[in-house]
């Protein structure tokens, strides 16, 4: 077992870090970037291709991140790459409708449950104009959600879980106001009771609930089996609208998302769904769709208002069309496969370690948690050995395998993952698993 790994240089990337903090907060632009929960010094990314990415100083990591996301196929993709560079020679924006995302809006309806789709250019978005709508629909203004489920920077939805089962939301962030927050209901994932409670308590005024396909974004937390259905069908006969967070696990957890591994086989379509990552191919690009009857209520067929400058931009709908229509069911057993080598080893390293540890998954989609017991819900994930992750997280990078910067967070992998890519990561899971346990 080698004991005497060194850090990589990370020169470049400090004198970048140092010029980028005087300029941007934190020095970077969305902290999940940052290194503040592991320590030391983001790395830089020059270039990337495959499942490889490349810092300023020169070093080669195989990249667990992709991007958060969005790189299904890996980074620079010779035909995405192609039909981007093509596109750009046509222009870039117009402000006029256009054919990509036309046909990109027919590929989602083909795959996912919903019959309309708008574009717009990020997930919050998507989530704040889906939770718009459903208010103007359905003329209500409680919505619920759920702990550890994260649904972009959305003023209403940055909230935390109050005292007691079932109480208003607190702001989770400063310079969002209570009154943002006030109509926001937060429950323990999971958590049948609390939810049937939440509708008994706000009888006739919950608009919809929200609620990821599949948290990922507490580390992955699948719901518990028949959950998203029992969610599904509560809504449905509160007459309220089931809104369910599909831009992480859209077209990432499988060909269809969340919703190909129960919605489709439980019989239940959610009202509305939200997209993002895998859609916009690497470009800002996302979503919100659904019902067509609820989605007539957007302007200009109905009253409720939502718009975007760049909202559906052909170079990005290029990319998500392009990216989609190249994600085969090969490519999602490819996927499978690749993470099924990289827990098995997980499993093997850490065990031997005696480091404790979880595995979770749903779909292709998995991560890792440093407890001793299953997690069902937030309070759950937080049990997990933040110190322990952070020295995993430092072995695994001097060994050239960029993880999350957080240990709460998905390991995504690509069709671009190949052997030589998991091969590195299962070789460096010993002496991490050593180091951190
Ligand atoms: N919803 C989910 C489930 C997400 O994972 C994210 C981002 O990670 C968002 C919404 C927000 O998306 P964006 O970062 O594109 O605004």
């Amino acid at each position: 077992m080698p004991h005497d790994i060194s850090p990589l240089s990370a020169a470049a990337s400090e004198a970048l870090f140092a010029r980028a903090k005087a300029v941007t907060p934190g020095g970077v632009n969305s902290p999940v970037r940052a290194f503040n929960a592991v320590g030391g010094t983001p790395r830089f990314i020059r270039e990337a291709k495959g499942a490889w990415l490349t810092d300023v100083d020169g070093n080669e990591y195989v990249d667990l991140i992709c991007s958060w996301g969005p790189m299904l196929l890996g980074h620079a993709h010779p035909e995405v790459q192609a039909a981007v560079l093509e596109a750009v020679t046509r222009g870039t924006s117009y402000g006029t409708p256009t054919t990509p995302e036309v046909e990109l809006a027919e590929e989602i309806v083909r795959r996912a449950p919903v019959e309309k789709v708008r574009f717009v250019s990020s997930g919050t978005e998507a989530t704040m104009s889906a939770i718009r709508l459903a208010r103007g629909f359905t003329g209500r203004d409680v919505i619920l959600k759920f702990a550890g489920n994260y649904h972009g920077h959305v003023d209403s939805l940055l909230a935390s879980a109050g005292s007691g089962l079932v109480t208003h939301a607190i702001p989770g962030t400063p310079g969002v106001p209570e009154s943002s927050t006030e109509l926001t209901v937060v429950l323990p994932y999971n958590d049948r009771a609390a939810v049937t409670a939440a509708f008994a308590e706000y009888q006739g005024r919950v608009a919809c609930l929200i609620t990821e396909a599949s948290p990922g974004n507490m580390g992955v937390v699948p719901p518990e089996p028949g959950f998203n259905q029992f969610l599904s069908e509560i809504c449905t006969s509160n007459g309220a609208l089931f809104i369910s967070d599909e831009v992480m696990t859209g077209f990432r957890a499988s060909n269809q998302g969340q919703w190909g591994l129960d919605g489709k086989h439980e019989g239940w379509t959610p009202d509305l769904v939200t997209f993002g990552k895998v859609m916009g191919g690497g470009f800002p690009a996302a979503a919100f769709g659904g019902r067509a009857d609820v989605m007539a209520s957007l302007s200009p067929e109905g009253p409720v208002y939502q718009a975007g400058t760049l909202s559906g931009n052909p170079v990005a709908t290029t990319a998500g069309l392009t990216t989609l229509r190249l994600a085969t069911d090969e490519v999602y057993d490819h996927i499978t496969k690749a993470a099924d080598v990289v827990k098995a080893a997980v499993e093997e390293s850490f065990t031997k370690a005696g480091l404790p540890h979880v595995i979770q998954s749903t779909g292709t989609m998995f991560s890792v948690f440093f407890t001793d017991r299953p997690v069902r819900d937030f309070d759950e994930a937080k049990t997990t050995d933040e110190a322990a992750y952070k020295a995993f997280f430092h072995a695994m990078l001097d060994q050239g395998v960029y993880l999350p910067p957080s240990a709460y967070e998905a390991w995504f992998l690509s069709s671009a993952h190949d052997e030589r890519a998991v091969s590195q990561i299962v070789e460096a899971l010993p002496y991490a698993a050593d180091v951190a346990a």
